[in-house]
């Protein structure tokens, strides 16, 4: 998506779109959480205006993330909703060092030429969206390390032998052995 910066006046206008999630993925896989992908386009609910030379954008960005679970491998989907305030200023020498809309809560940054290319803006949004490990549900129980079984859904014999303090001693045996 991009927005022409003659279009963007004082006058604060809205627009929703949806960003194609094909970069986003691309992106996605040489990144260094590529278990990460998008199944849909990403919404984008944005408002733009003017002031002065700044160009000032903030919206929502919504998606739908999908990854593999890193304890269990199965396949989960979370929901991000990030809202997002953007202010950029002309790539000009000597220029937005002393502007007053440099606030704590602003995202600033610079642009150069007639148009905005907002789709590495929402790039960025998404990647900042990321937890650092994809898990299907916080208390995961992950996979059996021997059966390999689910354990979110089965309770497979192994753990019980596991725990049986019986075998606990005979594999204690086999390891004095060897
Ligand atoms: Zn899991
Ligand atoms: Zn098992």
């Amino acid at each position: 998506m991009k927005l022409k910066v003659d279009d963007i006046t004082a006058d604060a206008r809205e627009i929703t779109f949806a960003e194609p999630e094909q970069d986003i993925n691309r992106v996605l896989e040489q990144g260094p959480v590529h278990e990460y992908r998008l199944k849909e386009p990403v919404e984008v609910e944005l408002s733009y205006y003017r002031s002065g030379m700044d160009l000032l954008l903030s919206g929502r960005i919504k998606a739908r993330i999908a990854a593999d679970c890193a304890r269990c491998a199965e396949e989960c989907e979370t929901a991000s909703d990030r809202p997002f305030r953007l202010v950029l200023s002309p790539k000009v020498v000597g220029y937005g060092e002393e502007t007053d809309l440099k606030a704590d809560d602003l995202e600033f940054s610079l642009y150069e030429g007639d148009e905005i290319d907002l789709s590495p803006l929402i790039r960025e949004q998404i990647l900042l969206a990321l937890p650092t490990r994809p898990l299907c549900q916080e208390d995961c129980r992950g996979l059996c390390p021997r059966c390999g079984a689910n354990l979110n859904r089965v309770q497979c014999d192994c753990r019980t032998e596991w725990l049986d303090p019986r075998l606990d001693v005979l594999r204690t045996i086999k390891l004095q052995r060897s």
